[in-house]
C-alpha cells in the first residue's frame, strides 16, 4: 500500500507542475566578471543563462568561456534561459564533433565532481576535464 501511495504522490506532483517544453540551445558561452553568464547562438543572439545553484557554479567558471555548448532547458523570458537541473546533465560541451560532459577532477584523490571548486577530499583546486559520456 505504501508503494501505491508513493506512485500516486509522484503522479500528482508530476501533473501539478507543468513546465514549458524543454529545448536545446546551442552556442558559445560568454562568462566574464560583472557579466551575467550568457550563450551566444549562431545568429549572434545573446541569451542569459540561469540554472540551479550547481549549474550556476559551472556558469561562473571563466575556464568555460568560449566553449561551444548544448544547453537543455527552457526560456523563462525572451532573452533568459533556465538550464535543467545539474543531475540531468543538461549542459554539454562540444569537442571534436562530440558532446562531452563537463567534469572537475582531482588527480591526487581520483575524485570527479560536477561543479568547479576545491576537491571534497584534499581541498586542492580541481581541474576542468571534458569527458566522453560513452567512456566507462
Ligand atoms: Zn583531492
Amino acid at each position: 500500500m505504501r508503494v501505491c501511495l508513493c506512485i500516486l504522490a509522484l503522479a500528482i506532483s508530476l501533473g501539478a507542475a507543468p513546465s514549458p517544453p524543454a529545448e536545446t540551445l546551442r552556442g558559445r558561452l560568454v562568462i566574464a566578471a560583472g557579466h551575467t553568464p550568457a550563450l551566444v547562438t549562431a545568429d549572434g543572439t545573446e541569451v542569459k543563462l540561469d540554472g540551479d545553484p550547481d549549474t550556476r557554479k559551472i556558469l561562473d567558471d571563466p575556464r568555460l568561456s568560449g566553449f561551444e555548448v548544448d544547453a537543455r532547458g527552457h526560456y523563462t523570458s525572451s532573452d533568459r534561459f533556465a538550464i535543467d537541473p545539474i543531475h540531468t546533465r543538461a549542459i554539454l560541451a562540444h569537442r571534436d564533433g562530440k558532446l562531452m560532459l563537463i567534469t572537475y577532477f582531482c588527480e591526487l584523490c581520483n575524485i570527479r565532481a560536477w561543479t568547479p571548486g576545491p576537491c571534497a577530499c584534499c581541498q586542492r583546486e580541481t581541474t576542468l576535464e571534458l569527458r566522453d559520456p560513452d567512456e566507462k
